[in-house]
């Protein structure tokens, strides 16, 4: 039966066992005693988890089937490491504890920060920013920082068209005017259009790697020479190291400051509503900058480092989402540096064997070969009348999840599909099939398409009706 819980009432039933009230009443709190019922539910124990079952049963999630959501990356993530985040020698520390009481959580710490360092090349990692966009907000604040230092007026941050939307953004936020790099017909930096806009007034490039296209930018030698003889620091949005780990460090390429999202790549589900975690990694002369607190290790302590005075300053209370970090530490922990590569390897194979097969009904702009995602587009389409959003609404009717539509901005009618490592093949086989069965719906029956989705619990909504007037309160129904 669908309905609320509250149509699921009856009168008089309830699930609670209390106790008439035998203590004596207060008279001065009469007068605000509540007189009227607090307009409960009125349903019993098995009704209310029959009522949440049938509503967990409705809600798609990672566990029910593939979410192909490019650049989001709703992977897998072992549920061990939600038991050890759990764990209440994890839960049940306050964070304003003495450093000497909590030397296991410091060493947590510490230790993830170096494994951060060691996968990314870097010379040191901060654990403070709590989400990817704020990762690249301290980026660029310690970029501003670094220049301020050197007495350097620099006023633009060059960013690709083929970015993550939040690179430009946090830019502006930091005070820096977004300089947009348009990418080559590879969907690529072309080298000579850099050189072109890059001055002496640039201070950073913000690449995100692999960009959003999927692709690695092939002329990153090049590239981060230009902007380094330029006197140009490098960053990298490394939200989607998922298809670099054990195979590229970006320290090591010349990326100077980047940020990774634990909450992606490092077994928290991104997309979940929080908390996250987007740790900046720094090369040597930018570690001055980092925000504090840092924990060091001094001989065998563990303890807060408060940095130098150049640090920026504070970017989250204490040190960050815990609770994250712990999940990331065990991921790599039980992975290793063999295990996180074969990561990156899957993450990689797979996406390109999904790319050839969606690849035979949809356009595919730049063919790759690809990183962990790849960008098809249903412009092929149109000639039917059958747009992206009809396709990402059908593929609900067959069960499973649309990948991220209409981004990146640069390809018309975009279908951003990320089939992430852990999918096996007969779950990538079946995904194109059913891409097929709507490329041949859309030219024999587009009116089905236009009707889609027709077999979930709610129809088409109109999503931009529902983000401007919010309705969140059960009102009774008079
Ligand atoms: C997800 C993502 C971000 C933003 O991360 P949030 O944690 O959602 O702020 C930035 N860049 C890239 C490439 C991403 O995929």
């Amino acid at each position: 039966m669908t309905g609320t819980i509250f149509d699921k009432g009856l009168h008089g039933r309830s699930g609670k066992y209390i106790p008439e009230n035998d203590c004596p009443v207060d008279e001065a709190l009469l007068p605000i005693q509540r007189k009227s019922s607090l307009g409960l539910p009125r349903i019993a124990e098995q009704g209310v988890i029959r009522h949440y079952m049938e509503l967990a049963s409705k809600n798609y999630h990672i566990d029910k089937g593939i979410y192909p959501l490019g650049s989001c990356t709703m992977k897998y993530n072992p549920v061990v490491n939600e038991e050890i985040a759990r764990d209440n020698s994890f839960c049940g520390l306050h964070p304003a504890q003495d450093e000497a009481d909590v030397q296991g959580a410091l060493e947590l710490i510490f230790n993830l920060q170096e494994a951060l360092c060691e996968i990314c090349g870097m010379d040191s990692f901060t654990l403070q920013p709590a989400a990817g966009a704020h990762g690249e907000l301290t980026g660029i604040m310690i970029a501003r920082d670094y220049f301020r230092e050197r007495g350097e007026d620099r006023k633009f941050v060059i960013v690709p068209d083929s970015a993550h939307g939040t690179n430009p953004a946090s830019v502006s936020t930091c005070g820096f005017t977004p300089v947009t790099l348009k990418s080559d017909e590879r969907g690529m930096i072309n080298p000579a259009d850099l050189k072109e806009i890059i001055s002496s007034e640039t201070a950073v490039l913000m690449l995100t790697l692999p960009n959003t296209l999927g692709l690695f930018e092939r002329d990153i030698g090049k590239i981060v020479k230009i902007a380094h003889d330029a006197g140009v620091l490098i960053y990298m949005d490394g939200a989607n190291m998922n298809a670099l780990m054990g195979i590229v460090q970006p320290g090591k390429i010349g990326i100077d400051i980047m940020h990774l999202n634990l909450h992606k790549t490092f077994s928290t589900p991104h997309g979940g509503g929080g908390p996250g975690s987007g740790p900046v990694g720094v090369r040597e002369h930018l570690s001055a900058f980092l925000p504090i607190p840092g924990v060091v290790k001094k001989m065998d302590n563990f303890e807060f480092s408060w940095g130098s005075e150049k640090s920026i300053g504070k970017v989250h209370s204490y040190f960050g989402n815990f609770n994250v970090f712990v999940k990331a530490y065990a991921y790599i922990c039980r992975l290793g540096a063999e295990g996180l590569r074969e990561v990156s390897e899957n993450a990689i194979i797979n996406a390109n064997y999904l790319m050839e097969l969606v690849g035979r009904f949809y356009d595919v702009k730049y063919p790759g070969p690809c990183m962990h995602e790849f960008v098809a587009s249903a412009v092929n389409l149109k000639e039917h009348g059958v747009s992206t959003l009809d396709v990402a609404k059908r593929l609900l009717d067959y069960g499973v999840h649309a990948p991220t539509v209409y981004f990146p901005l640069i390809v018309k009618e975009a279908l951003m599909i990320e089939p992430v490592e852990t999918e096996k093949k007969e779950t990538l086989d079946s995904f194109a099939e059913i891409m097929e069965k709507i490329s041949y719906e859309a030219a024999n029956n587009p009116d089905l398409l236009h009707e889609a989705p027709v077999s979930t619990p709610v129809r088409r909504l109109d999503e931009a009706y529902a983000a401007r007037n919010p309705d969140f309160r059960w009102h009774e129904r008079k």
